[in-house]
């Protein structure tokens, strides 16, 4: 997808401040953190929401998990805990719509969430 901001992340055209990398995912700073650690895992391969996984591409969400509980670790605050957020489409708050998991941490999360 050219026109695919987080595509172009992964295609290196734009270069984000990286924490994780492997395969099948990328994981970096959010722009606009809402907490001390807010991080974007995305798969490598543009899926746009969540209603458009399949049984081909619903194993790549298992990874993106994996990818968070690693920065989590990396970060320190795996024992404390954390929030990891998928939105979909407009009343879920997605604004980006290439798959991405928030992982957040380093303060007390609220629930429920806005
Ligand atoms: P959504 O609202 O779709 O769940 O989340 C999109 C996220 O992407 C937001 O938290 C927003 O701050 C982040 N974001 C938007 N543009 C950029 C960008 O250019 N770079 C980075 N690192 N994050 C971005
Ligand atoms: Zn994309």
């Amino acid at each position: 997808m050219t026109d695919c901001l987080f595509c172009k992340m992964v295609s290196g055209e734009i270069k984000p401040d990286t924490v994780y990398e492997d395969d099948e995912v990328l994981a970096f700073r959010d722009i606009n953190p809402q907490a001390p650690t807010h991080v974007l895992v995305v798969p490598k391969q543009h899926v746009a929401t969540i209603n458009d996984l399949d049984a081909g591409t619903a194993g790549v969400v298992g990874r993106m998990l994996l990818a968070a509980a690693e920065v989590a670790r990396q970060e320190g605050f795996s024992e404390q805990g954390y929030r990891t957020v998928m939105n979909c489409n407009e009343h879920g708050g997605q604004t980006v719509f290439h798959i991405h998991l928030h992982l957040l941490g380093g303060r007390i999360m609220g629930w429920p969430p806005g």
